[in-house]
Order: C-alpha cells, then structure tokens, then sequence
C-alpha cells in the first residue's frame, strides 16, 4: 500500500466518528500524493504524514455560565494546535451548536496550509464551543465570553498561539474575550486578531475575508482569459465573509443576485442592495426575510436553492458541504465559468471533482479565503510594532497576498503535472513549506 493510503487509514482508524476530519484528511493527503510519491522513502522514515495529521496539542473544556433566568448553563470549549512548524497557531473561534471535536480538528488542520499559502509566519490552529450566541442577551455572550477565557488564556499568547473569529464569534465576542484575557493576564498584548479598532484591531480586518476572495477570483479568472467586470455572480451566506465579497464583487463590476441565510435565500435580479443587507445582518442581527422590506422586487425564498439561478461565478459563504454533487450538476448545466470557496470546504469532494471534470474552474477555501487570517497576520504586525495603518495601505497588502496566493497555486499545480487544477496547486504550495520547516526542526 502506498504511504498515502496508509496514512489516510490510519488517521481514519484513529480518529473515529470524526467524518469532516476524515474528509479533509483525504482531500489534502490525496491532492498532494505526487509530491509525497516522489520522496516516499525519506518521508516515510520521518514518520512526516503521521506527524503532519497529529495535532501537537488539543484541549477540550468545561464552560460553566449563567444565563439570564439564573440558571447554570455548560458548553463545551475546544482548541486544537495543530501545527506550529512555521509560526505561532492561528485560527479563529467558532461559536456554533454543530461544534465538535472532529469540525475543529477539520478546521485547524486545513488552517496549516491556509496560512502557510499566505507567505506570513503563521501556523495552523482552531477552536470554538457548541454555545449559540444567537438569541442571547449581550450579557449571556459576556458571561460566556468570560467563563470560555477564563481556561483559554493559559494555552494562547501573543507568540503562542493567536486565536480570532469565524462562525458567530464577531467583534463583540472578540471585545469579551480580550477583555477577560488582559484581566486574568495582566497583560496588553496581541493576543486575538479582529479586535475593535480602539484596543488594536487592524483597519480592513472586517472587509479582508471577503475581499480577498474575489481579489482571489478575479486573478484566477484573469489567468484565464476572463474578465470579473460584467459576471453575474451567486453567493450563499449573509456573514462576515458574504457580505464584503458581495462589496467588492460589486466594486470589481460584477452583479451579485443571491444571498442566504440558515433559514432561507434572497434572489435579487436587480444586485443584492449590500448596505441593506448590513443593516440587517450586522446591525439589526435579524434573519433575511426583512430583505424584502428593503427591495420589493426581491424574492424571498425558505429553505436552499441559491445554486439554481443561473451564474458565472458561484461563491459558497455560509458553512461546510453546503455545495452537493446535485448544485454541481446545476451549475454545470448553467453554464458556471467559475466557483471559488468563501468558506471552508463548502463543496463536498465529489461536487469539487463533477466540477473540474467539467472544465470549471475551481478555487479552494484555503487559498481564496486566506486574506481573512492574512490580516490577521497584518494585525499581530501592527499590535507588535505599535502603529496602526491606514485601511488603503492594508488593504494593498491584503490584494498583493492574493495575487501572490493565486499565482503560487497554479505554479505549483503546473510544476506537478495538473494545470488548472487549483485545490491540487494550493495544497501542494502550502505544504512545501511547512513540510520543509517540519524536517528543518528535527522529530518534534
Ligand atoms: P458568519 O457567522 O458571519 O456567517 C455565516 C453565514 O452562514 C450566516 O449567513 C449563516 O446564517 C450561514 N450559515 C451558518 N451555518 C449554516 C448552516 N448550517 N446552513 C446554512 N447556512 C448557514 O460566519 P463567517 O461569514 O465569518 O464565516 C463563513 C464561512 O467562512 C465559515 O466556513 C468560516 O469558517 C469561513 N471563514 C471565515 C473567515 C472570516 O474571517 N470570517 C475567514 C476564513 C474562513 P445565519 O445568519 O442564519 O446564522
């Protein structure tokens, strides 16, 4: 059996239930089989797949907190430091009821390559609790900010480990975080990225993730021979990441015609109106049936169906395997030039092969939405330099860093006989460096 396959059933033997670990575990494993093949023996010898798919250290805790009737509530409280070959972890929180040990590990281990394919010294990690923060008083978020942190502080540091948000975890649930960290700590330093612009927080952070995707896309496209300016575009999740990819999508000359949430999807022919779309997702923090009230014209639609209006450029944003081989078929059938992941891993594998069997161009999560913690990156600049930059000067930064991303993917996959084929390029570019850091180290 080739080291490989011996490895991904290894992993799947030793980490049992875990299925979105697994997948990922594959999905990396197999897209970077060339590289491993061609240095099997001195890999093998090193034991460097198996350390690769171990983390270095997972702690999983008990959150106790009060909620506003008085009773005790527990949550469980999760970080997994995967790798930390190349820098510090770095990986965001995730606050969310799906939340297990196996999505957090899923998470962290694609963050390795993620932040190794930014070009900054960052390793891989993640974490977050099964609490919803949705429907709580800000004083039930606080409470729970404060009880997650109270254990959390003794395992991150501003040289350690550097965690930030995702899912449910904004700006407010940052504030609290910081907050109980430099209480417990006694200490002003660096320690989460996507903190408020008063207490260190980087210009551009809220806009990165989003925008960077389709800086991303609208490179990929270019090396393509395809012009952003004039696609239309469909975009799923109303988050963070969706809303500023729908902006600059928009900035860059596109028509972005759909957004969804957990409950259901807006279909716009006219372009998704983005600042009402702000007004209430981040303001009001209300559900998208309002979206109506706002454009009459606009349809409202319960449950999913984004991927069946016809698209050139389709963008997943909301949560992982939200993309199914039967959305595929649907955008092949309509003629999608492109699909570029704004969450990670919102295509499941068998629609991520059906589309590049089908000529269309794909970008993985990994690379396209890497401006998010390259930002990230930018701020623990800023935090250790004590200055604060301007939104333009980081927002450059942030372009150049997805060109550069696109670039080096589609380097790496021509280097290794697969042209075009972006999830191989981005895997095999973020691993190189990583891998050669780990063996540089020594067995550790
Ligand atoms: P948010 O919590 O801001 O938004 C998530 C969006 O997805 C919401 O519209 C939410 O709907 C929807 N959603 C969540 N879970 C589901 C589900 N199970 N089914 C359908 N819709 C769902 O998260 P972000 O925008 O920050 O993150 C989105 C994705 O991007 C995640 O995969 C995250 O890991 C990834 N990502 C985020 C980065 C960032 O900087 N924010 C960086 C890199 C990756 P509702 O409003 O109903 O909850």
């Amino acid at each position: 059996m080739s080291y490989v396959d011996e490895v991904i059933e290894s992993v799947v033997k030793r980490n049992p239930g875990e299925p979105e670990f697994h997948q990922t575990i594959k999905e990396v494993l197999e897209s970077i089989r060339p590289v491993i093949d061609a240095n099997e023996e001195f890999y093998r010898k090193d034991a460097l797949l198996e350390r690769l798919t171990e983390a270095e250290r997972q702690v999983k805790f008990r959150v106790p907190w009060i909620d506003d009737k008085g009773q005790v509530q527990v949550n469980s409280g999760y970080r997994v430091q995967f790798n930390s070959a190349i820098g510090p972890y770095k990986g965001g929180l995730r606050f969310h009821p799906s939340v297990n040990l196996g999505i957090i590990k899923f998470l962290g281990f694609e963050q390795i390559f993620k932040n190794s394919l930014t070009g900054l010294p960052i390793g891989g990690g993640k974490g977050g609790s099964d609490f919803d923060p949705k429907g709580k008083s800000d004083r039930e978020v606080m409470a729970f900010c404060q009880s997650f942190m109270t254990e959390l502080y003794r395992h991150i540091g501003a040289d350690t480990d550097v965690p930030a948000g995702d899912i449910g975890v904004g700006g407010r649930e940052i504030g609290y975080l910081f907050g109980q960290y430099k209480r417990i700590r006694a200490s002003y330093e660096g320690v989460l990225t996507g903190k408020g612009l008063s207490f260190g927080g980087s210009l551009a952070r809220t806009e990165a993730t989003g925008y960077g995707v389709m800086y991303l896309a609208h490179e990929m496209l270019k090396i393509n021979g395809h012009d952003m300016a004039g696609k239309t575009v469909v975009i799923s999740g109303s988050g963070n990441v969706a809303i500023y990819a729908v902006q600059k999508a928009q900035q860059l000359g596109a028509k972005v015609v759909t957004v969804s949430d957990s409950t259901g999807w807006v279909y716009d022919p006219e372009g998704i109106d983005v600042e009402a779309l702000k007004e209430i997702k981040e303001i009001n923090r209300a559900r998208l049936t309002e979206y109506i009230n706002y454009r009459p014209n606009a349809e409202y639609h319960e449950g999913r169906g984004v991927w069946q209006i016809p698209c050139d450029l389709a963008v997943p944003c909301a949560t992982q395997n939200e993309m199914t081989i039967e959305d595929a078929k649907q955008l092949v059938a309509n003629k999608c030039t492109a699909v570029v992941e704004g969450a990670n891993m919102p295509v499941t594998l068998e629609a991520t092969e059906y589309l590049q069997k089908n000529g269309v161009l794909f970008a993985p999560g990994k690379a396209a939405n890497a401006g998010g913690v390259a930002t990230s990156a930018l701020e623990m600049t800023q935090n250790s330099e004590r200055l604060n930059w301007t939104f333009e000067e980081v927002d450059s930064r942030l372009k150049q860093i997805m060109i550069d991303i696109c670039h080096n993917m589609a380097d790496a996959a021509e280097r290794y006989g697969a042209p075009g084929n972006y999830v191989v390029g981005a895997n095999i570019a973020g691993f190189e460096k990583v891998a050669d850091a780990m063996i540089a180290q020594g067995i550790c």
